[in-house]
């Protein structure tokens, strides 16, 4: 007797990712403002350390990610032995997820929240929880009134993505007191850099055995093609993690890259600066032509239209003008439109392009 192959249960309730496009069809060189990356690329100085190190791709890369974690360590003032470097944080989020949760077990997020987390909790096996949110900002009370005995992790985005909103240290702390010992709280801080004077929840996972940040060279520093991220997490969870990790998960083109990305501030200021003033401009901008945009603490902002035709149409308007924007509908903004802050001039076109925009409706 045969039976056909089946996957384990859930598996089969994940719908594919949606990426942010990066074509349009006839186009070359569209500025693409649909995945959150660096408009400014990358730290040259990453990429040199990538070519010199491509003549060595003979050898087998390091276990155990040393120096990459000695360089993160030294840049954030962290101790080396609670971090441990992922395949974009994305896989540091998923070993959470396979080490923590399962059958029976409650993942929870709040309603706008990376769709990755709910991919992670199914492929786990357990069942997704989501909070409502309350004016597009996380709702740390909903959290809370969800949290049951089978909550095992509690994923947020702070900042969060596709909203650009962002909690304080005071609500974040509100939460981690409420999280019983036998749940994580996963503080996700891909958008971390850009929130003015925070840690990313840096100093929550020092002072709590439960909690745990991760972070990504996928935006600020412009690596998303690299594939490198990391967290900070109590010692306990670090050595859980790392028995399930595979030992050459980050190669040694990725090691060096991201190390020489990490240690090269003066670009990575550039880069901060700019964003913080074309934010500024682009959220000024948008308003003035009445499109309803919230303060942002990230690197792109969430534009929002009357409604979904109008959205779509001002996303095929500014398609027709070579410029990639994301539809947010799967996230459940289905009247909206994320839109990664650029370079200067790249503010510049998205504005004129939505300023005749306007103009047609
Ligand atoms: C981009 C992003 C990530 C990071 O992905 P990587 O795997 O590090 O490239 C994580 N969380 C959120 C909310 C993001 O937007």
């Amino acid at each position: 007797m045969s039976t056909a192959l089946t996957p384990q249960p859930g598996i089969m309730d994940i719908a594919l990712y949606q990426g942010g496009a990066s074509q349009i069809e006839g186009r070359e060189n569209p500025l693409k403002l649909s995945s959150n990356e660096n408009p400014f690329a990358t730290s040259p100085n990453a990429i040199a350390a990538i070519a010199k190190v491509t003549a060595e791709v003979h050898r087998y890369p390091s276990i155990d990610h040393l120096d990459l974690r000695a360089a993160i360590a030294e840049v954030h003032g962290l101790d080396p032995a609670r971090l441990i470097c992922g395949v974009g944080s994305d896989e540091i989020l998923s070993l959470l997820a396979m080490a923590y949760a399962g059958p029976g077990d409650e993942v929870l997020y709040p309603e706008h929240g990376f769709s990755m987390y709910r991919i992670f909790a199914l492929a786990a096996g357990a069942t997704p929880v989501v909070a409502p949110e309350a004016g597009r900002r996380v709702d740390v009370d909903a959290l809370i009134e969800r949290i049951t005995d089978a909550t095992r992790l509690i994923y947020i985005a702070n900042p969060a993505n596709p909203t650009g909103t962002a909690l304080d240290m005071a609500e974040l702390t509100r939460l981690a007191d409420a999280v019983p010992a036998s749940c994580l709280l996963v503080l996700d801080g891909a958008y971390a850099e850009f929130f003015d004077g925070y840690d990313g929840g840096a100093a929550l996972v020092s002072a709590r055995d439960n909690v745990v940040m991760t972070r990504t060279f996928s935006k600020l520093y412009g690596l998303g093609g690299l594939r490198v991220g990391w967290g900070y997490a109590p010692q306990a969870v670090i050595d859980v993690l790392n028995r399930v990790r595979g030992p050459f998960n980050l190669s040694s083109v990725a090691l060096a890259g991201a190390e020489a990305a990490v240690r090269d501030r003066a670009f990575v200021n550039m880069c901060l600066t700019e964003n913080a003033e074309q934010r500024a401009r682009l959220i000024g901008g948008l308003r003035q032509l009445g499109i309803g945009c919230d303060e942002s603490q990230a690197n792109f902002v969430l534009a929002r239209f009357t409604d979904e035709d109008e959205a779509i149409k001002a996303d095929a308007h500014l398609k027709a003008a070579g410029i990639l924007v994301r539809l947010v509908k799967g996230y459940g903004f289905p009247d909206a439109l994320r839109i990664t802050v650029g370079r200067p001039e790249d503010v510049s076109r998205v504005l004129a392009a939505l300023g005749s925009f306007g103009e047609t409706t």
